[in-house]
């Protein structure tokens, strides 16, 4: 169980934390350069993973911004006052919710999830299980909702990413190991849907 929750990617609380690491105080050259390599290393180790939304690395979720364009658009100052900070940082730039904290993973009613960006169907109640991540997941979604995009932005773990196909926001990412019929397991960031409850 451990794995798949790690399997859906980065956190948005992450910070950087090579550049939060105190500077050396050590007197000598040599003692400094160690600890100035080890703190390199550990950027280059952890920089992938922290897609804070100032990020000051050019990770591939940064690069493929300029590609974030479906057939509905806004201007990024009017997708920053219709998205709370959360949404904006999720659906626009890729970050990644933490486990348990959307209400949308517990949600059990009929009814079909839409993005919070553009108000897209994307998937259907029935397409929904409890896949034990923290994340709404979903064996598929509905028919020309979504785009698939790779990504390498953690560069030992390639992934499928998840785009709404109307705004291009991102939703998450599709994995191999989901349920019958289709063996997927899209997991989804609850804060880039919202819930419309069937009649
Ligand atoms: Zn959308």
């Amino acid at each position: 169980m451990a794995s798949l929750v790690g399997n859906c990617g980065r956190s948005i609380t992450r910070s950087h934390p090579g550049r939060s690491a105190q500077k050396p105080r050590c007197s000598t050259r040599s003692s400094a350069l160690v600890r100035r390599g080890l703190l390199l290393t550990a950027g280059l180790l952890v920089s992938p993973l922290a897609q804070a939304a100032d990020s000051e690395f050019a990770s591939s979720a940064a690069l493929a911004m300029g590609n974030r364009q479906g057939s509905f658009m806004l201007s990024d100052e009017e997708w920053r006052s219709k998205l709370s900070p959360t949404q904006y940082s999720i659906l626009r730039q890729a970050s990644t919710e933490r486990p348990f904290v959307s209400p949308l993973s517990n949600e059990k009613r009929t009814g079909t999830f839409v993005c919070a960006g553009c108000g897209e169907k994307l998937f259907s109640s029935e397409a929904k299980y409890n896949s034990g991540t923290g994340w709404p997941s979903f064996y598929q979604p509905l028919p020309n909702a979504v785009s698939e995009v790779p990504d390498f932005s953690i560069f030992f773990m390639p992934r499928t990413e998840v785009r709404c196909k109307k705004c291009q926001g991102h939703l998450g990412h599709v994995f191999n190991d989901g349920p019958k019929p289709t063996g997927q397991r899209y997991c989804m960031n609850g804060a880039a849907m919202e819930f419309e409850v069937e009649a």
